[in-house]
């Protein structure tokens, strides 16, 4: 029996069916992150599970109890918005223990329950400001410390780190990956930010339409993609994919079908070295890797990833080469046909 099991979740807002029959099994303390394009339902999908939408059909059940129905304050999860939602006027000591004083909990357990939090999350020294005192980073800490005080079954996070910049995302991120760490609660992350789904998952969820395309660890879905749409979907910059007429010696690739090549699988040789033949169109020089941009004269360019600086030019006539084993082969209609 799964923590927190999703059975055929349906979702209407009028006529639109934004969540299509979705079946999920969550273990208790797994970190599960929800990703896809614009649209795909995973907002709607996490407040369906916090019970602020209200479910169309199926059934949902937490810790082996049925809470399909059941009003949100009475699922023992607690949720961490993008926007924070602390109360202005309150101390940040006031923010986190605001919900266990509503629920009429021992003052002594608040304030032990208080100070561990702010421990953990590195708030000790802040308890006493407000939030318009506070960096956005410590706010949303905050907002998280108050979630950590109630010791909710599950966790739930609505993209909580796409208000901060980068450098603090990426603090922010390692602190959420130590603090599932420490606490092991069961957690539901929704992101459409890949590092923060490779870094933070047990498995992640690929949805789209309002289905489920993938569930996987993050290296299942980079390294053996179901379907074309997610082994476009994971990885920075994307799997190339190609019609398979442009890329010989690749066994197995139906005639009508595609072929995806990651960008460090490709190598970029001197022109007639290769079996594929194309001219530099772009170079992105990253530091610690170089994108080469190869145009072979289809209709997108091969995009190279170089763990070196490349002495290539613009315009230059180069070779790619490959493993022909590294490629994926999807059909016309972009099911995977080899992994
Ligand atoms: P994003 O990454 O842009 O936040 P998302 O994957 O979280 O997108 P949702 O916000 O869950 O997507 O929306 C899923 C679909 O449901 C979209 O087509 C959206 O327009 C629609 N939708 C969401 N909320 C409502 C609402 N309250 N009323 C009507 N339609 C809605």
């Amino acid at each position: 029996m799964a923590y927190l099991q999703l059975k055929g979740i349906e979702k209407f807002f009028g006529t639109q069916r934004a969540i299509k029959g979705i079946d999920l099994s969550i273990d208790p303390g797994e970190f599960i992150v929800f990703v896809g394009p614009s649209g795909c339902g995973k907002s709607t999908l996490l407040r369906l599970i916090a019970g602020l939408e209200h479910i169309d059909g199926g059934e949902l059940s937490l810790d082996g109890k049925a809470i399909t129905h059941l009003p949100s304050s009475k699922r023992d999860l607690a949720m961490v918005f993008q926007s924070y939602a602390l109360y202005p006027h309150m101390s940040v000591a006031e923010n986190m223990s605001f919900a266990l004083k509503l629920a009429k909990a021992d003052p002594k357990l608040i304030a032990e329950k208080v100070e561990n939090a702010a421990r953990i999350l590195n708030l000790t020294q802040y308890l006493q400001r407000t939030p318009k005192e506070l960096s956005g980073g410590q706010r949303q800490r905050v907002a998280i410390g108050r979630a950590i005080v109630r010791s909710p079954k599950v966790f739930l996070f609505d993209e909580p780190l796409s208000n901060l910049d980068a450098a603090l995302r990426g603090q922010t991120r390692v602190e959420i990956a130590k603090l599932h760490r420490e606490l092991g609660a069961t957690t539901i992350y929704v992101t459409h930010d890949q590092v923060e789904a490779m870094t933070l998952a047990d498995r992640v969820v690929v949805l789209r339409d309002g289905q489920i395309e993938q569930v996987g660890t993050p290296l299942e879905l980079y390294d053996k993609p179901a379907n074309q749409f997610v082994a476009q979907f994971i990885g920075t910059p994307q799997m190339n994919v190609l019609p398979a007429s442009d890329v010989p010696g690749v066994d197995g690739a139906p005639h009508d079908g595609f072929v995806g090549l990651r960008p460090e699988y490709l190598s970029v040789t001197r022109a007639g070295d290769s079996r594929v033949q194309g001219k530099v169109e772009l170079i992105e020089s990253l530091g610690a890797e170089t994108l080469i941009y190869v145009n072979t004269g289809g209709q997108q360019p091969w995009i190279a990833r170089l763990n070196e600086r490349s002495a290539c030019q613009i315009g230059q006539d180069v070779g790619l080469s490959f493993d022909p084993q590294r490629a994926h082969v999807f059909d016309a209609q972009g099911r995977v046909v080899r992994g």
